[in-house]
């Protein structure tokens, strides 16, 4: 059972639609554990690194732009599996195409406006992480009841 840690970001649309909270709280209570978390803005350089993959696409602009309008809530979530947990919680990209349930099809409409960011594999998470997290802001700490969520 690999154990990840993966980086969420409720986008500037969760933050000011008053979502956080809500997002926040699907994703912990699937026992996945918080690591990390903090509210923030987003620079335009951070924003360039964290999306550098889709550099020259037609939504790059605008991207940068949404990420970058009004603070985000950092979080990273530690568990096994964490980044695929993550990313099934989130739904996809479109929130017309994300299934009900999910965080997207549940409160999204607009692929420009799709409340939230989850790392898409084991090194995008680990760069990512480490992009919004320095590590005195990573708390490793045990859970005493850990043993009713992980065998
Ligand atoms: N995005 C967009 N228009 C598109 C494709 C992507 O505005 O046609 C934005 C959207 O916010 C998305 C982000 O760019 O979440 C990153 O795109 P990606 O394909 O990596 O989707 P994700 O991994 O967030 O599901
Ligand atoms: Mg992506």
């Amino acid at each position: 059972m690999a154990i990840e840690t993966t980086l969420v970001l409720v986008k500037p649309d969760g933050v000011q639609r008053g979502l956080s909270g809500e997002i926040i709280r699907r994703l912990e209570q699937t026992g996945l554990k918080l690591v990390g978390l903090k509210l923030m803005q987003v620079s335009r350089e951070l924003a360039g690194k964290h999306y550098g993959e889709h550099e020259g696409k037609p939504f790059y602009n605008g991207l940068v732009d949404y990420i970058t309008a009004s603070p985000v809530v950092a979080l990273a979530l530690e568990g096994p599996n964490a980044i695929s947990i993550t990313r099934k919680m989130m739904g996809v990209t479109k929130p017309a195409e994300a299934a009900p349930g999910t965080i997207r099809g549940d409160f999204g409409v607009d692929i420009g406006r799709n409340l939230i960011h989850g790392s898409a594999n084991e090194s995008d998470a680990k760069r990512e992480v480490s992009l919004f997290f320095s590590s005195d802001e990573l708390l490793r700490w045990d859970r005493t009841n850990e043993g009713w969520i992980t065998e």
